[in-house]
């Protein structure tokens, strides 16, 4: 099989969504600065995502919405009419420089990874996708569009019936299952914290919307737990065509934004577990709001891709790139040594709690049956 693809942009570099917000940080550009540090990019490995245009954006999304996300980025504001219909500006998504164009990047990115794999099969990696809380007319959760839905919805228009989403952020990916809670061909499946935001998500929404919603504290034992009780079983029974996962970095243990304490060892199992389960494989971002964490994660995370193992210690030009962040929330105050110079977490290893065993006993069986193929 052809070597994985590595699409980004560096429209990420130096965009804010304001000095106050979660997503202050950097996080695309500094995990391409460590993949290429590590030696990790070949060439013909990169490509430049394009901007989705706007009948690509309106293939999900409402003409209205999309205008209001333009007219934004142009004035660098919001009329209160649209802010109070479009949710633009308010609820922790600010209009920032690239309010348009950002967001439009990462859907094309994704959905140009949809069309590459689509005919040929293969592997593509789009970290600065996964804006999985994003609606049809509606930016929620930091998300304006919804680079996942638009991604899938391009492997369905090239005519696959069998997909899979996967989604191991902190938090519901809502955005996605509502997209598809009418269409059997899709099936997705969230682990994600309970009871918090988007506060959905506490059940299986259906025979292909599945919903594991953990506690807090969930470790690397239980993550393991469901992926080889759950979701390998599952992917055994849908025999997926197609295989798309959103692997959100604010499940890890430092996060700010959730109480989940994963090592990034449980990303790269997942990873490890699920990239060659279907001939086609996309690899998103998502949350993550501790720069050290989402970079180490990401670039881990293209690096299980390329069967390429995690080294003992950086070498010095990726150490510099760590070691260049800084963070103005508590955790950057005094980092620990082992965010500069390693990739790999120490593994966080742990019971498996009653909670989590009551959704191994789920019936799995139920799942997928009225998917019809
Ligand atoms: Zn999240």
């Amino acid at each position: 099989m052809a070597a994985p693809v590595l699409i980004a942009s560096e429209i990420y570099r130096r965009s804010t969504y304001g000095p106050k917000h979660p997503l202050a940080i950097p996080r695309v550009s500094t995990t391409l600065d460590l993949i290429r540090a590590l030696g990790w990019l070949a060439p013909g490995q990169y490509l430049d995502s394009p901007m989705a245009s706007v009948p690509e954006l309106q293939r999900f999304h409402d003409a209205d919405y999309i205008a209001a996300l333009q007219r934004a980025e142009a004035n660098q504001g919001i009329d209160p009419e649209d802010r109070e219909r479009f949710r633009i500006g308010a609820d922790g998504n600010p209009v920032y420089r690239e309010v348009f164009r950002r967001p439009a990047t990462s859907a094309g990115g994704v959905i140009l990874a949809a069309r590459m794999t689509a005919a040929a099969g293969g592997t593509v990696h789009v970290p600065g996708g996964g804006t999985h809380h994003g609606m049809r007319a509606k930016a929620s959760g930091f998300c304006y569009v919804n680079d996942a839905v638009l991604g899938l919805l391009a492997w369905l228009d090239a005519g696959l019936t069998r997909i899979l989403y996967l989604d191991i952020d902190a938090h519901h990916g809502d955005g996605v299952e509502i997209a598809f809670a009418d269409d059997a061909r899709v099936t997705t499946l969230s682990i994600h914290e309970g009871g918090r935001w988007p506060f959905s998500g506490s059940a299986h929404a259906g025979p292909h919307a599945l919903n594991l919603a953990v506690p807090p504290g969930f470790n690397d034992t239980e993550m393991r737990a469901l992926l080889q009780g759950l979701v390998l079983p599952l992917i055994a029974r849908l025999r997926p065509e197609a295989i798309m996962l959103q692997c959100g970095a604010d499940a890890l243990e430092e996060d700010p934004l959730a109480r989940l304490s994963l090592s990034n060892n449980a990303h790269a199992d997942f990873i490890a577990a699920v990239k060659d389960a279907a001939p086609r494989f996309i690899l998103l971002g998502g949350g993550g709001y501790n720069p050290w964490t989402v970079a180490r994660c990401w670039a881990r995370g293209w690096a299980t891709l390329n069967g390429q193992a995690a080294p003992e210690r950086l070498p010095p030009a990726a150490e510099a790139v760590l070691r260049g962040l800084s963070f103005h929330r508590a955790a950057g105050r005094n980092p620990p040594e082992h965010w500069f110079t390693t990739l790999a977490d120490e593994p966080r290893e742990g019971p498996v709690r009653a909670e989590v065993s009551a959704l191994l006993a789920q019936p799995l069986p139920e799942i997928g049956q009225a998917v019809a193929w």
